[in-house]
């Protein structure tokens, strides 16, 4: 076959196949295929610095021109592939040119999830998930006065802080009775809410969106206690799906719930691989083993790393702790492992000077998961706890005089 490696995707996961394979030994031709204009880009600043700042967008870019030209890579930009034919082991793409590969990564990603009420269309309704958002985002703030987001996630809360502190009104909707309340632990929530409330950031919890109002543009969100509030720029972030549709095209098993992938990012399909926050695969850190998706740099890089290892014929196998960051109002909060239902939290440092973690501990006092504000060399050292299924008893984790780094821990 001459088809060589055709990566879908223009991100983490597409450009740590890509390196990952040629690392690996991997010498046929490879080409990438991206939707965007752009080859690949620091996507989580998008809701954080480059949002308020005047940073040049071609600032964002992963890697130079070398990088492309070290590693032979076609890179074909502003390219949808839209079908694959995985008896032929073609993708086809908008326009209708076919192109031949031997292995096939998918790197889609995922894509913002819509509100489903009137209004949704107008202009002034934004969602965040690429950089086009991202510049129409900040036009359209530089001139706002009132914004109102949808949904306390990460972006949304990001976003939240950093034009609160630039002096807009900021409203947060959300449905749920806590911010975050999927990922993070009570305590961290009420920790961050507090912070938000301080740069003037107005979360108002339980309550969703009934309709967006105004005639061209957006001019109101009409919440669903009745509430009516007046709003120059809507940020709708509450979620993300994956995007199976060319992985279903291909007979892949897949849905909004990910791309089924084993722990060598193979699809159940020969000569198809999938990578980062489109797959769903079985994580010895979820709940049950997962299957999970997760949506994170850490896991597009260590998947695509994988991924690049097997296409390359090289055994490799995906067994990362999951890890997060998010910077908001200021404060870096970082998280290691996944939390599970039921295990025990406990906190050390001091939450009032604003450095602290939550560790999580499960019946045999083992590490699941930690969730620092401020204290990244604990982070740094948690990702190891968690990954090595490090017991501590729950009255060592608490006391501030003991060095965990230094303690004779006990491995599984
Ligand atoms: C605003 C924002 C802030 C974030 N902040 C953080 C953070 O602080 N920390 C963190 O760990 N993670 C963060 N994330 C998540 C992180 O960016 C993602 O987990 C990561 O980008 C996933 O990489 P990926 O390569 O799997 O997919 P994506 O980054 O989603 O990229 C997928 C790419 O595939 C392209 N594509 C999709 N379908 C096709 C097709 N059919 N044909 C051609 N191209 C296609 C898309 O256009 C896109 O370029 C953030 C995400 C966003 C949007």
């Amino acid at each position: 076959m001459t088809g060589g490696l055709v990566v879908v995707g223009g991100s983490y996961a597409a450009l740590h196949t890509i390196a990952s394979a040629r690392e690996h030994g991997y010498r046929g031709s490879v080409t990438l295929v991206t939707r965007e204009p752009r080859l690949p880009y620091d996507r989580p600043s998008l809701s954080k610095s480059f949002l308020t700042g005047t940073t040049d967008p071609a600032r964002l870019a992963m890697r130079g021109d070398r990088f492309w030209t070290q590693h032979r890579v076609t890179t074909r930009l502003g390219s949808t592939a839209l079908d694959v034919d995985p008896h032929a082991r073609t993708v086809q793409l908008r326009g209708g040119e076919r192109v031949d590969y031997d292995q096939l990564v998918l790197c889609t990603g995922s894509r913002p999830r819509r509100l489903p009420v009137p209004g949704a269309d107008l202009a002034g309704v934004r969602t965040l998930r690429d950089l086009d958002d991202a510049l129409a985002l900040r036009v359209d703030v530089a001139t706002a006065r009132d914004v109102v987001i949808v949904g306390a996630g990460f972006i949304g809360l990001e976003v939240a802080g950093a034009l609160a502190s630039r002096g807009l009104t900021v409203t947060v909707l959300e449905a749920a009775p806590r911010i975050m309340g999927r990922v993070l632990t009570p305590t961290i929530a009420a920790y961050l809410s507090d912070r938000h409330a301080e740069v003037g950031v107005r979360i108002r919890l339980g309550v969703s969106v009934a309709a967006l109002e105004g005639r061209d543009r957006v001019r109101a969100v009409v919440a669903t206690d009745g509430v009516r509030l007046p709003a120059d720029v809507v940020l709708v972030g509450i979620g993300a799906t994956a995007e199976p549709a060319l992985a279903e095209s291909a007979g892949v098993a897949s849905s909004a719930a990910g791309v089924v992938v084993d722990a060598a990012m193979r699809t159940g399909v020969p000569g198809i691989l999938a990578a980062g926050d489109c797959t769903l695969h079985a994580n010895r850190f979820a709940p049950a083993g997962g299957p999970i998706r997760l949506e994170s740099v850490q896991n597009a890089v260590d998947q695509g790393r994988v991924a690049g290892a097997t296409v390359a014929g090289v055994e490799s196998r995906y067994d990362s702790v999951p890890w997060f960051w998010s910077d908001q109002c200021g404060l870096k909060l970082q998280m290691a492992g996944l939390r599970r239902p039921g295990s025990r939290e406990v906190v050390r440092g001091d939450p009032a000077g604003g450095r602290f973690s939550v560790f999580h501990l499960d019946d045999d006092d083992r590490v699941t998961a930690v969730d620092s504000i401020n204290r990244p060399a604990e982070h740094m050292l948690a990702r190891r706890l968690v990954a090595e299924g490090v017991r501590i008893p729950a009255d060592v984790v608490a006391d501030p005089a003991v060095d965990l780094r230094a303690l004779n821990l006990t491995l599984t």
